[in-house]
């Protein structure tokens, strides 16, 4: 026989935990399958000093330590397992955990969030996991580089988006674009073109992100020309996009042109009834842990409400 689940919760970032939490707390003994990086993005995060109630900033894995306690204290059952496939084509709704158990469930909450592009280059992925100064955040991590000049890669809406960020924050801000136009917005492409402190360098590559221990500079080169340039920075940021992690819902639910699962605006409905999606799964726009936060507790409450209209809470 297979295990029978109220409510189960796939992903176990801010969303998900959040979404465990209300869920318990509200007696539907959820069941959290982890997934392969169990916390989510923030796993990978040093200081995080944007989310409410931490009035002294904490480390990202800590604070997804305090999630998972409070999921925990209220009863979730949590499992270091992971999500190989789905099927929603009859209730209850089918899930295979470990590509050999079959659980069914009554509802289910997508949280998988979605995964950062990095460039690849072996200097940027040793000073990341040093937390050396790159990253793929400049909301979360500008900060720590107030007064400094930063380098940022993209061209799109959120590279031109971070780059005004920065450069509210930061000295000077290099922008380095890889052809010899911007994929964002026009409005955006204005914003950029005409912030003084930004600097932008079409038609170039990352070379190497320098420094042993921290990011000192970065070496660019002009694909046209093949000239090289070096900058002296200390914090490399990383916009090229995001892969939300949707590979296993393709042609089960509704996903965007990029592959995000659709919802309903205003709640975390998504075509499939019974189903949600909160966090970063459904969201490219804010990707904050709070408004992850946020859409996990709305899930639970969607799922909550969706079991009564069933008759089955
Ligand atoms: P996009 O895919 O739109 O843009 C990615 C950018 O990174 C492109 O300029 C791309 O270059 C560049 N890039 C990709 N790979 C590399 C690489 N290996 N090296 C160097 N550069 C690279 O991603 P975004 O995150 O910017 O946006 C995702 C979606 O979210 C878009 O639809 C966007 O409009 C939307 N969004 C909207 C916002 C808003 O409305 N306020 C804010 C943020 C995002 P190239 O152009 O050469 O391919």
């Amino acid at each position: 026989m297979s295990e029978h689940v109220k409510c189960l919760i796939i992903g176990s970032g801010p969303a998900g935990y959040t979404a465990a939490i209300y869920a318990a707390r509200a007696d539907l003994k959820p069941l959290v399958i982890a997934g392969v990086e169990p916390g989510g993005q923030l796993m990978t995060t040093t200081e995080v000093e944007n989310f409410p109630g931490y009035p002294k900033g904490i480390q990202g894995p800590e604070m997804m330590e305090d999630f998972r306690k409070q999921a925990e204290r209220f009863g979730t059952d949590i499992r270091y397992s992971f999500v190989s496939a789905v099927d929603f084509s009859s209730k209850p709704y089918k899930v295979t955990v470990d590509e050999k158990q079959t659980i069914l469930a009554d509802t289910i909450i997508i949280s998988t969030g979605a995964t950062a592009k990095w460039l690849g280059i072996e200097s940027e992925q040793r000073l990341r996991k040093l937390s050396g100064g790159v990253s793929a955040c400049a909301v979360c991590d500008g900060f720590f580089f107030k007064g400094q000049d930063v380098a940022i890669v993209g061209g799109g809406d959120t590279a031109a988006e971070e780059a005004t960020y920065l450069a509210k924050l930061c000295k000077k801000v290099y922008m380095i674009v890889r052809k010899d136009f911007l994929r964002a917005s026009k409005a955006m492409q204005r914003r950029v073109e005409t912030t003084p402190n930004i600097e932008l360098l079409y038609n170039h590559e990352t070379k190497e992100v320098l420094g042993e221990q921290g990011v000192s500079g970065a070496l660019f080169k002009n694909v046209k020309t093949g000239a090289e340039r070096k900058v002296d920075i200390t914090g490399f940021f990383v916009a090229i996009g995001h892969q939300p992690n949707t590979e296993i819902f393709k042609g089960k639910i509704d996903l965007d042109e990029q592959g995000y699962i659709k919802t309903v605006l205003g709640t975390t409905k998504t075509n499939v009834e019974g189903v949600f999606a909160c966090g970063d799964v459904q969201d490219k726009h804010y990707r904050q842990a709070v408004t992850a936060a946020g859409s996990g507790c709305m899930a639970a409450l969607d799922a909550e409400r969706y079991l009564s209209s069933q008759g089955n809470h």
